[in-house]
Parts: C-alpha cells; structure tokens; sequence
C-alpha cells in the first residue's frame, strides 16, 4: 500500500513539473512572437527617398507626387508650381 502511495505521489509531481514546463515553454514563445511582430510593426521596409524639386523636402518616393522629367513632389501645389513655372506655354491663364 505505502508503495501505491509512493508511486501515486511520484507521478502527480512529475505531471505538476511537466505542466509547469509546458506553460513556461508557452509563454516564452508567446512573448517572442509578441516582440517579433512589434518590431516588424515598428521597422518598415526601406523605401527610396527622393527630394521635392520645389522646395527640397526630402520625403519616401510612395509619399512623393510624382511630376515630369523624374521629378517629385512633397504636394500638390509645390507639383502646379513648377510644373507651370517649367512648362513651355506661350499664352498667360
Ligand atoms: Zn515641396
């Protein structure tokens, strides 16, 4: 009988120990995934910069409008403003 209690006991230890494992185990891994997706959230992928031809603003090329001639441009207006300072027309609008 002493024995079966023996036996009994050794076996709830080695479930509790391996439980105890198993959980461990999971929360390391939870809190690795978790800081590999904040840092993928946080470094984006390199993106080419390119300066505005109006005033110079250094901006990503998928932000940038792109003009004539190569050109890039921080907004809109800077994009009208020397399109149409550089641009051949002969007749004032
Ligand atoms: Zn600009």
């Amino acid at each position: 009988m002493k024995l079966l209690v023996l036996l009994l006991v050794a076996l709830f230890a080695a479930w509790l120990w391996r439980s105890r494992q198993a959980r461990a185990d999971s929360d390391a891994v939870r809190s690795a995934q978790r800081k590999r997706r904040a840092a993928s959230r946080k470094i984006a992928a390199p993106q080419p910069i390119v300066a505005c031809a109006a005033c110079g603003l250094h901006l990503p090329a998928s932000e940038a409008l792109a003009g004539s001639q190569g050109r890039h441009y921080c907004s809109k207006s800077h994009l009208e403003q020397t399109e149409r300072r550089t641009a051949p027309s002969s007749h004032a609008g």
